[in-house]
């Protein structure tokens, strides 16, 4: 007999963004690319804490470094003194990172969360340019508090506020409506300066959008954005919360397009181990805060410092990069597959790197494939404003046994959802 069972969740657990619904099971271990539940049973990880979990479950060089570092007595709370876990994170990245890519950003430490660092991003982008407006996409996501979700594309997001949330106007993303070029159309409104849209602060984009549809921006789009916000000096804010760390391919996902944002915001895998931790990265320039204008008690994790240290060290060269890239490829192979071979689905191919997935035009069948999966012992989530897509995003650390059992069994329970 397990000592624990769903029904204390089913009664007690707050039904908003639950995942115990969609996974309704009690997990009490994980390794890698996989977890048990309390009945023993197997489940293979294709959601990775919706992208917190690039380096898998309990990864064992990040899992030996923080246990060193406990045993040792080092600092876990400090606020944001100077800490030698914080500094060596920062040599770090720095040199690993930054260095290498030539990018020049000042790190700063917004709080414990993805939300934290967009809230910060659209803070600095304010005060930088004393404008108010922000331009952010359709369907995009950038967090639930209220200058997060005030960006947040999706109306059924932004209803949880209770009020309107003002001051960001909504662009179609690439691709949104057919036949518009959004470039085109975000020129005309800024150039036009009877329009009535005030001059913004900044754009926010993702470059896949990881809750709104696995919709990936290409790298032209990128650039003509870019080249837009130079020329009406808005800030570009590029939130690689969920593609950043490595899940397109490479580091920052917008690496391909070859843009370098005014404002990068990163979270999730940034802390390695799960383990909370935001960053948001601005050009020198623009890093005109004065001490205290932007703190906060949990900015600073050490034992996330620690993990994500050692985390850095799958970036030294450039093996982790081509690895993700091969079983990327081998994913976007399965699904062109599967798109052939059941044209009921009437689907379509979704996203980039290991942040894939699979837009089906008939409804709620998405969000049937993954309870079949789930039946079956994968784990996978919909994504989408109707949940029309679902989505794969395993660890990136995943091996070729752990990719094939996991698209096999979405292969099979594809056939039996559409039974
Ligand atoms: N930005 C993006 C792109 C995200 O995917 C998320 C979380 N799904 C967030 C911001 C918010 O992060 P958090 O949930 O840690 O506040």
């Amino acid at each position: 007999q397990p000592e624990m069972d769903m029904d204390i969740f089913n009664t007690l657990e707050s039904n908003v963004r639950s995942y115990s619904r969609s996974f309704p099971a009690v997990f009490k271990k994980a390794k890698g690319y996989k977890l048990w539940d309390v009945n023993d049973k197997e489940y293979i990880d294709f959601f990775a804490g919706a992208g917190a979990l690039n380096y898998g479950h309990n990864n064992e060089k990040l899992k030996q470094s923080l246990i060193k570092y406990l045993e040792q007595d080092e600092i876990t709370h400090s606020l944001d003194m100077a800490t030698v876990a914080r500094g060596t994170f920062l040599r770090r990245f720095h040199d690993i990172i930054l260095k290498p890519r030539q990018l020049e950003y000042k790190v700063m430490f917004p709080g414990p969360t993805g939300t934290n660092t967009v809230e910060s991003a659209l803070k600095i982008a304010r005060k930088v340019t004393g404008r108010n407006t922000v331009i952010s996409f359709t369907n995009a996501f950038h967090g639930m508090t209220i200058g997060s979700l005030s960006v947040t594309g999706n109306e059924a997001k932004r209803s949880g506020a209770g009020i309107p949330l003002s001051n960001t106007v909504f662009m179609p993303y690439e691709n949104a409506v057919e036949n518009v070029s959004s470039i085109k159309m975000i020129e005309h409104f800024l150039e036009n300066r009877s329009s009535g849209l005030d001059l913004p602060a900044a754009m926010i984009l993702e470059t896949v959008q990881g809750e709104g549809g696995i919709n990936a921006a290409s790298d032209q789009w990128l650039q003509n954005i870019a080249s837009i916000c130079r020329r009406f000096g808005i800030l570009l804010i590029v939130d690689d919360v969920q593609a950043g760390c490595g899940r397109t391919g490479t580091f920052f996902s917008f690496e391909p397009a070859r843009i370098k944002p005014d404002i990068i915001c990163l979270s999730k895998s940034i802390g390695g181990y799960g383990l909370p931790m935001a960053l948001t990265l601005i050009k020198p320039e623009y890093d005109i805060w004065e001490p205290g204008e932007h703190n906060g008690t949990f900015r600073g994790n050490n034992l996330a410092f620690v993990a994500a240290s050692e985390a850095l060290d799958y970036w030294k060269t450039d093996d982790f990069s081509k690895g993700i890239q091969t079983k990327a490829a081998e994913m976007t192979h399965f699904i062109q597959k599967i798109i052939e071979e059941y044209p009921e689905l009437k689907a379509e191919k979704r996203g980039r790197g290991l942040m894939q997935g699979v837009a089906c035009a008939k409804d709620e069948i998405s969000e049937k494939i993954c309870g079949e999966a789930f039946k079956r012992g994968l784990l996978m989530e919909t994504s989408g404003p109707k949940g029309e897509v679902f989505k794969f995003l395993p660890p990136l650390t995943i091996d070729e046994e752990g990719m094939t059992k996991g698209l096999n069994i979405i292969d099979e329970s594809i056939q039996a959802a559409l039974k």
